[in-house]
């Protein structure tokens, strides 16, 4: 099938790079609303989940189970640290839980393991701020 609405994907795209860090789709078509793009909520959607398959943007459920996403700066394998309230997000490594998870699995037999590890909290300011 045609890749039909590429320039609204583009836009989708441009507004995820723009963001702070972890944003849900109501929040980027928010955005998107306030610049009169005419893009609508469904659209964001499918155009997020479209990134996120393609490997162009990282998906994540929040604690409250509301999914969320972002453009990383790297498609290498990293975690995440992000404030609930704000959304800041900081991409970092995590060395022991690498070796965590390869141990457990393989102490129950599981092969090609992979896991899934973010951290939500409250940032420095936001923190400051309440
Ligand atoms: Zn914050
Ligand atoms: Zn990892």
């Amino acid at each position: 099938m045609a890749q039909r609405n590429t320039w609204q994907r583009e836009r989708v795209r441009e507004a995820l790079a723009d963001a702070r860090g972890f944003v849900s789709a109501q929040t980027l078509h928010a955005t998107l609303r306030d610049e009169n793009t005419g893009i609508g909520l469904a659209t964001v959607y499918r155009a997020l989940s479209g990134l996120a398959d393609s490997g162009e943007a990282d998906s994540l459920q929040s604690p409250d189970g509301e999914a969320l996403y972002r453009a990383c700066a790297t498609s290498e394998h990293h975690h995440h640290l992000i404030c609930r309230r704000c959304g800041l997000t900081v991409e970092i490594e995590a060395s022991p839980v690498e070796e965590w998870a390869k141990r457990t699995a393989a102490a129950h037999g599981f092969q090609d393991a992979q896991h899934i590890v973010d951290i939500f909290g409250l940032c420095a300011d936001c923190a400051a701020a309440i």
